[in-house]
């Protein structure tokens, strides 16, 4: 069987006018600006105007632990939202917007794929609004303002030893990663160990995710800690009075995004912050909007529920005071059939077997929604077409068997009318009444936080710190950061902080190794492993085989 491209079935598409998909999303035209005919910009002034406004039904996408394809998360976010239009109720998509390192990496883009999809898809992975290089200026002004204080007399006694602030560019490029700068003399700067992180694992991204509105952004920006002085205290964003222009870059870039689905359901897509050491969902102005203009409102978080979900629900849905209604936990038959040991160049071939053995990391996950978050939950099995009937079946039989909610998803292959089913049972789900709780409270010592997400949500014995990690800690919770959520940087290929452990594995601990804290972001970052912040491009990138024709149509993207 051969199968259209996801670009080629984008480009065989005719998308609405976007001032027709805000129209039908009840968006009053004087805050749509426009970006071309297909992209745009919504005011963010929409969200006073809309304040007492009721809030729609936020359903939450994540998955089991992946296979390093993808399970489909954004395929199924964007079928399942085009599934309950179908159906005839108001919804929208909320997503995150794709890295150029990806893109011309190994990962491709992000706006689903098949027959399930978000367009003008090009400019979604490319530029798009131009956010990203709005996030990258606002990052590296507060580098040059950072290095021209020193510069000038470093009036703040800058620990030139100890600045952990990094400049960034959108772009996988290792070559950046650990540099030296300020050479030349005198007249050219301070030498110093410097380097540079990719865009979206700035902590502007997270930021940019997390504000609530252009003050409280500018106060985020504030708070940054770039460093420290030659006594260990803390210096800020705020101390080097960047915050101001910072947010000036940013203005535009705070607004949320307007597109659509191949069905012309309309989808925002903003924001787009790594999943481990941010906490990776799209913006919260971006949901806000949503669950103010449409009944429903479906959203993905990065990687798999135990990383993923686990900082929406305790980061975003805390800070933004968000109650989810329903959780999808994406499933498919290869990665249950890689959690029952199958090789990974074996995993199209029909193994039951393997199938049944992969399952219990499955209901790991559903278990944690259901019994930690206490969330309705739903196992969307993500159709592939080398899938067989037989093992299909199967899934969708011990699921039931165990009184696990279950639907098939064929989105991919069929687009709305592929999630119909699951549409149905979401909708069943968003009616009952839930009794959502964290998996922590933030009063809790730094230490307490990270046990309990690893015994409740990865199901370790425990955890060890080491002493670097322990020593950090206690200097965070001496600075007053004790307080803050936790964001987990771990592997997505297990429940532990070993990618080899598949399944749902006993008797482990994890280990961390560093703690950070991330002040204007909000959050107190744990390290269990080395996390790259700065991606590098594979043997054959991507990139090579992306062109683009005399009349200005893109081709290769995926
Ligand atoms: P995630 O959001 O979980 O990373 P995506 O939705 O981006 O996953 O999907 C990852 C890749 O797998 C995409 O290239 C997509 O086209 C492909 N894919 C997703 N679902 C299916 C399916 N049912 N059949 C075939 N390919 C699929
Ligand atoms: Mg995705």
């Amino acid at each position: 069987m051969t199968f259209k491209s996801d670009i080629q079935i984008a480009q065989e598409n005719t998308p609405e006018k976007i001032t027709v998909i805000a129209e039908k999303a009840g968006i009053d035209e004087k805050y749509v600006e426009l970006y071309g005919n297909y992209k745009a910009k919504i005011d963010y002034n929409l969200l006073s105007e809309k304040k007492d406004a009721k809030d729609g039904k936020l359903i939450l996408v994540t998955a089991m632990t992946p296979t390093p394809a993808g399970e489909g998360k954004t395929t199924t976010t964007v079928g399942l939202a085009d599934g309950m239009q179908k159906i005839g109720k108001n919804v929208l998509v909320a997503l995150r917007e794709p890295s150029l390192g990806p893109v011309f990496g190994i990962k491709g883009g992000a706006a689903g794929g098949g027959y399930a999809q978000i367009v003008p898809m090009e400019d979604i992975n490319l530029h798009f609004t131009g956010d990203m290089h709005a996030i990258g200026a606002a990052n590296n002004l507060l580098a040059a303002m950072l290095d021209n204080h020193i510069q000038q007399g470093n009036e703040l006694d800058i620990d030139v030893r100890n600045i952990t602030w990094k400049r960034c560019v959108d772009m996988n490029d290792r070559q950046l990663r650990n540099i030296t700068d300020g050479l030349g003399g005198k007249a050219n700067g301070v030498p110093r160990e410097d380097g540079f992180d990719i865009t979206v694992a700035s902590e502007i991204m997270a930021i940019l995710c997390l504000a609530s509105d252009i003050d409280d952004l500018k106060a985020r920006l504030a708070r940054i800690v770039v460093g420290y002085n030659r006594s260990g205290e803390p210096v800020t964003a705020g101390d080097i009075k960047a915050q101001g222009a910072m947010a000036a870059l940013l203005k535009d870039a705070l607004k949320p995004n307007l597109v659509q689905t191949l069905e012309h359901t309309p989808a925002f897509v903003h924001g787009g912050p790594f999943a481990n050491i941010a906490h990776g969902c799209n913006s919260i102005m971006a949901t806000r909007m949503a669950l103010k203009m449409a009944d429903y409102v479906v959203t993905e978080a990065g990687f798999a529920s135990d990383l993923g979900a686990e900082k929406f629900l305790d980061i975003k849905c805390r800070v933004a005071g968000l109650k989810p209604s329903a959780v999808v936990v994406v499933a498919t038959v290869r990665s249950l059939k890689h959690h029952g040991g199958v090789a990974k160049d074996k995993l199209n071939e029909e193994n039951l077997e393997a199938l049944e053995k992969g399952l219990p990391n499955l209901l790991q996950h559903v278990e944690n929604m259901t019994q930690v978050y206490k969330l309705p939950c739903v196992v969307a099995i993500n159709a592939f077409p080398t899938d067989t009937k037989a093992e299909l079946d199967m899934v969708e039989a011990k699921c039931k068997e165990l009184g696990v909610n279950v639907a098939l998803s064929e989105v991919w292959a069929k687009g709305g009318d592929g999630g119909i089913e699951l549409a149905e049972e979401v909708i069943r789900l968003c009616e009952k009444d839930n009794d959502f709780t964290f998996s922590y409270e933030t009063e809790m010592s730094i230490e307490e936080k990270i046990n309990a997400i690893a015994k409740k949500i990865y199901r370790a014995d425990g955890v060890i710190f080491t002493p670097a990690a322990k020593k950090e800690i206690a200097q965070l919770e001496k600075l007053g950061f004790g307080n803050l959520p936790i964001c987990v940087a771990k592997t997505q290929y297990s429940f532990s902080d070993n990618p080899d452990l598949k399944g749902a594995p006993k008797g482990f601990e994890i280990t961390v190794k560093k703690v950070k804290v991330s002040a204007g972001a909000g959050f107190i970052v744990a390290l269990t492993g080395d996390i790259m912040t700065m991606p590098g491009l594979p043997k054959v990138p991507a990139a090579e085989k992306i062109d683009v024709d005399s009349t200005g149509k893109i081709s290769g993207l995926f």
